[in-house]
């Protein structure tokens, strides 16, 4: 998410948010992928939600900047199809949740991606298998789901929300792959542009530092 930053000239623009949307057939462990990471806790019972949740999280980046992160739960709505649209087109990074336990959520995969490449062309996915700790009824095995995620690009991490197994190294993943695919098209639209001569310096800087 592109916000103005007042400290510097008007037309310069700094990146302030990440967001992340969560997708995946209902039951998979969005909601608590996504409690997982950001309060650390798990319950059995969830509430259905209704409408949008706040889910955020100050965090720094590789390159020492602080973003808001911002975790877009689909709550509830993830058979309407077109609600998920606009989250889709607005984020920065995508996560699409499957239950290890249920074949239909990963024979369900193609749907989603299909609703994510007709709605976000560039922002980096990763897919999680979760619900890892049920070991005794687990029905897709790591191989496949591997190759399935290499065939459509995208990352894989097996995880568990209730054991606290991958979230945060799989969410740590597709944050900073996010956020570095985000800048760097900022970075491309600020050196076509004509009124960015502070901020292309700057970026020349960052670039000689770097050597
Ligand atoms: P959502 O509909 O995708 O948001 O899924 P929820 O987060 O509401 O989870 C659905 C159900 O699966 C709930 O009863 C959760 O407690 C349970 N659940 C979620 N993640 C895990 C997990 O990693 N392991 C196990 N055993 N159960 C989980
Ligand atoms: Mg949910």
């Amino acid at each position: 998410f592109i916000g103005r930053n007042r400290n510097m000239s008007k037309k310069s623009i700094q990146r302030t948010a990440i967001r992340i949307s969560f997708l995946g057939d209902a039951g998979c462990g969005k909601t608590s992928i996504i409690n997982r990471f950001i309060e650390d806790k798990f319950t059995d019972v969830h509430l259905t939600t209704i409408g949008l949740e706040k889910n955020e999280k100050k965090m720094k980046m590789k390159d020492g900047t602080q973003m808001k992160v911002i975790l877009w739960d689909t709550a509830g709505q993830e058979r309407f199809k077109t609600m998920t649209k606009t989250p889709i087109k607005a984020s920065q990074g995508i996560v699409i949740v499957f239950d290890l336990t249920k074949k239909v959520t990963f024979e369900n995969l193609d749907n989603w991606v299909k609703t994510i490449k007709e709605n976000n062309n560039n922002a980096p996915i990763a897919l999680f298998g979760n619900k890892s700790d049920m070991i005794e009824e687990i029905e897709i095995n790591n191989e496949d789901a591997e190759k399935y995620a290499k065939e459509k690009d995208m990352f894989y991490f097996e995880t568990s929300a209730k054991e606290n197994v991958n979230v945060k190294e799989g969410l740590d993943k597709i944050i900073e792959e996010s956020y570095e695919k985000a800048e760097g098209e900022i970075g491309t639209q600020l050196k076509k542009g004509k009124n960015n001569k502070k901020k292309r310096q700057m970026l020349k800087q960052e670039e000689i530092k770097k050597k």
